[in-house]
């Protein structure tokens, strides 16, 4: 049962309702027949309740059947079909807002609130685009149940209500990854070389800082040079969904091979197992801040006994108090939240996210790049506080985790217990990178 927003630019939202309204007219009287008659059940049962036809003989009492068994309530309900529920599609036209399309469907606007209240922690509603579909799931009472969307290609979040608020669900589809080389010869810039391959700009930002700290591209980069890498494409069934992985990387600046190489932490390292992932910083703030609550994905409120997970950490920041990006990265989303507040999320390198919420400024775009210790916002106290705060997370590979106490990268090593894991790798790769073929003409240039 589809309930869809005419494609029609410039004028309000005109929805069809298909024809559920009498279905659920004549489900009611059915209902109603049978628990109001409970001598007929046998009669009901047999037939589809739904599609008993309304007539005023249903409403006589029939003469008792002798010798059928007396029903409770609830064994009527089990021998019922299963409860009737409705759910409605709706595809988001730009210019919607959450409220004008709660409140189409009938919705109570505290429910939009609960969810965002839940949202905060999750920060999906806020960044809902155009052309996403929101599913609205009835129960037989027709009350909301559930609100569903799907965010990318192979999730799919779901905000359902509980008896203590409504609560996060997340269905994340398997998907395949299919490795392939690419290659090209040092032409201009690294930057541009990367381009050729058919990377992205954002790639080739991330090979050349991952480089970076190994070799001065600008002085040292020959036309001659080499670039080889091996990429991972992600794929859902048959279809790519976008993303895409680099899993090692072989610059060769006159003979010399600089290699970055991504292990099963998502860090990258060198031959050596050294890391070449930049170190993060432990705290977003330049002096270190009374924890006023603590990461726990388990909390419950103590007062309205409401779930409520906390995804990171509270700093009790007077406002004003300036933010420092706990890594290099590129700013991913600005934006502004109910209950969050004024936020950012920064993408860092490696598989590494972050995210702050309540700030009172904002001093980056999105799309920028960012240094680790970069004062990138003021704290403040916007969205549904208590008080000033820094809600500071950090994300490992899209998974919230507590930034106080998590395994974060210090400019190490691989750690000892994985060196023959990591040499594996080592071994299986740098021969996919070495090129095969070397002309006459190559061997000179390399010796010259
Ligand atoms: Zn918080």
């Amino acid at each position: 049962m589809n309930t869809r927003v005419s494609q029609n630019p410039g004028r309000a939202a005109v929805l069809r309702f298909p024809g559920w309204r009498p279905l659920l007219l004549g489900l009611g009287l059915a209902l109603a027949a049978v628990t109001g008659y409970q001598q007929t059940l046998t009669a009901v049962t047999a037939t589809e309740p739904v599609a008993l036809p309304f007539s005023p003989s249903m409403l006589e009492v029939p003469a008792p059947i002798p010798d059928l068994p007396t029903l409770s309530p609830d064994s009527i309900r089990e021998l019922l079909p299963p409860p009737r529920t409705r759910s409605e599609h709706y595809v988001i036209q730009p210019g919607d807002t959450l409220e004008q399309i709660f409140r189409h469907y009938g919705i109570a606007m505290n429910d939009l609130h609960d969810i965002l209240q839940t949202d905060e922690q999750y920060l999906v509603m806020d960044i809902i685009r155009p052309d996403t579909e929101l599913t609205f799931e009835f129960n037989e009472q027709d009350e909301f149940q559930a609100l569903s969307m799907q965010t990318s290609m192979v999730r799919t979040v779901t905000y359902r209500r509980t008896d203590k608020g409504f609560r996060f669900y997340e269905i994340v589809r398997p998907t395949q990854w299919q490795q392939y080389i690419v290659r090209a010869d040092v032409s201009s810039s690294l930057y541009n070389t990367i381009l050729q391959t058919g990377l992205s700009e954002r790639e080739a930002m991330e090979i050349t800082h991952l480089l970076g700290s190994k070799i001065n591209f600008q002085r040292e980069l020959r036309p001659g040079d080499t670039f080889d890498a091996i990429v991972s494409d992600e794929y859902l069934q048959e279809r790519p969904t976008g993303e895409r992985r680099l899993d090692a990387i072989k610059l060769n600046v006159r003979g010399r091979d600089y290699v970055a190489i991504r292990f099963a932490d998502g860090n990258y390292y060198d031959e050596q197992a050294n890391s070449l992932t930049p170190a993060l910083l432990r705290y977003p703030t330049r002096y270190h801040y009374r924890v006023t609550s603590p990461f726990n994905p388990n909390r419950h409120h103590p007062v309205t006994h409401r779930y409520a997970p906390h995804n990171g950490v509270d700093l009790g920041t007077p406002s004003g108090t300036p933010v420092l990006a706990t890594g290099d990265g590129i700013v991913t989303r600005v934006a502004n939240h109910p209950y969050a507040g004024r936020y950012l999320v920064i993408d860092n390198d490696g598989p590494y996210s972050t995210r702050f919420l309540h700030l009172s400024k904002i001093l980056v775009r999105k799309g920028q790049r960012v240094k680790r210790g970069q004062k990138i916002a003021l704290s403040g106290n916007t969205g549904r506080t208590t008080g000033a705060h820094l809600h500071y997370e950090l994300h490992i590979n899209n998974r919230p985790v507590n930034p106080m106490t998590a395994d974060i990268p210090t400019m190490t090593s691989v750690p000892d217990k994985q060196k023959a894991d990591y040499q594996q790798l080592v071994d299986n790769y740098l021969p996919m990178l070495t090129r095969k073929q070397i002309s006459l003409t190559d061997v000179s240039r390399n010796q010259g």
